[in-house]
């Protein structure tokens, strides 16, 4: 039997930790929030009258099975801030509610603290008025999440007003050298699509535009394009305004139409900003503990071969992800440990 630690109680640490618990290793989770779930515990399924296939549903067995195996501690509102010791035998210092502790005899460490939303980083998107009418992508998530039971999808989705049109700005805070994320997040084409059709299907009236830089889907919506946008009434607009502002009952926006070659406006009863994948600062205090590399935009990997050090990295900590391809990399990391045979049974 083989002792893992995790770092990190999201999908990422939650899938790694079922895989290893299923073949009868111990593992110890550390999770510093009191709950596990990570980011996806505030989004909402976006199933309108078919699946959309956003993967939300592929989440919460995982958290279930998690509860379930006794071979898996969970440590909630626990921070790492100590690490010694040599690969099979690493001890993790820890402290909890103000007592400190050690976990000893570690044959492995998986970190897997996941990422930051472009909201919650300091330098924000200068466009965000205090308007009630402009909110970020992970605000309408946690209004579809409050649809409560979202396989019954009749269940009406409350907004804080009905709003008669609907604009989605793509690409906040991703692909701009400005705000220090020049990579594309991959994930928020594909919830705004999802979105704007359970917008359309809640609202049937609206009219609903989306700003494009252009549209990267992969995983389970191939197949987006504008074609598909069009064919369900959401209108695209092929670039990245120049100005969002305020006027009378409504929310203005200034951009180039490519198309026609000249300026333009468009009105609006509400704005949501797409929000991208970005690297957490405690990747700085991670890359010193363990020995590991940061990327130019903060992301973690490897500086030497994890068969020889036995710390491993899973999901978003490495770069964006959506939850199939965060799964995937996160059994993946599990079957590494599980078939390394120098240490432990
Ligand atoms: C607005 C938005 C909508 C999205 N919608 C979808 C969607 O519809 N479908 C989809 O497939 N993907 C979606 N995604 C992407 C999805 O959120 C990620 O793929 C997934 O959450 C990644 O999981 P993770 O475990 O890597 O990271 P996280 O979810 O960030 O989990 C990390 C965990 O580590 C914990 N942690 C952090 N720091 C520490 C520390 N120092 N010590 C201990 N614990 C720590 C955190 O509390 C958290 O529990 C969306 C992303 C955004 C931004
Ligand atoms: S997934 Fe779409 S919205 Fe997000 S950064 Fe990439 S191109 Fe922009």
């Amino acid at each position: 039997m083989k002792k893992i630690a995790i770092i990190g109680g999201g999908i990422a640490g939650a899938q790694t930790a079922v895989e290893l618990a299923a073949r009868d290793h111990q593992v110890i989770i550390i999770e510093k929030s009191d709950e596990l779930g990570g980011n996806i515990k505030d989004y909402g399924c976006k199933a309108v009258d078919v699946c959309l296939k956003d993967n939300l549903c592929l989440v919460d067995d995982v958290f279930n099975e998690v509860e379930d195996f006794d071979n898996i501690d969970i440590l909630f509102q626990t921070r790492v801030n100590d690490f010694t010791g040599k690969p099979g035998s690493y001890s993790l210092g820890i402290e909890r509610e103000g007592v400190f502790s050690s976990i000893d005899d570690l044959d492995y460490l998986v970190v897997a603290t996941g990422y930051t939303k472009w909201s919650d980083l300091e330098t924000g998107t200068p466009e965000v008025y205090e308007d009630k009418r402009i909110i970020w992508a992970s605000q309408l998530e946690e209004f579809i999440k409050s649809r409560k039971d979202h396989l019954d999808v009749d269940h009406k989705l409350t907004l804080d007003f009905e709003p008669e049109s609907a604009v989605f700005i793509q690409c906040n805070g991703s692909r701009s050298i400005q705000e220090k994320a020049k990579y594309c997040s991959r994930i928020c084409c594909g919830y705004s699509y999802r979105m704007a059709r359970v917008l359309k299907h809640f609202f049937p009236e609206i009219e609903i535009t989306i700003f494009f830089m252009d549209l990267q889907e992969g995983g389970y919506l191939q197949e987006l394009s504008y074609q598909k946008l069009d064919d369900n009434e959401i209108g695209y607009i092929n670039c990245k305004p120049i100005k969002v502002s305020s006027q009378d009952e409504k929310i203005n926006i200034f951009y180039e139409d490519q198309k026609k070659g000249k300026k333009d406006n468009l009105k609006t009863d509400l704005l949501i900003l797409s929000e991208g994948i970005h690297a957490k600062k405690v990747n700085e205090e991670w890359s010193r503990l363990f020995n590991l590399q940061l990327d130019e935009y903060g992301f973690l990997y490897p500086i030497e071969d994890q068969k020889d050090t036995n710390i491993y990295l899973a999901g978003t900590i490495k770069g964006p992800k959506d939850i199939a391809g965060t799964i995937s990399d996160s059994k993946n990391v599990a079957y590494k440990i599980i078939n390394d045979n120098k240490t432990g049974g």
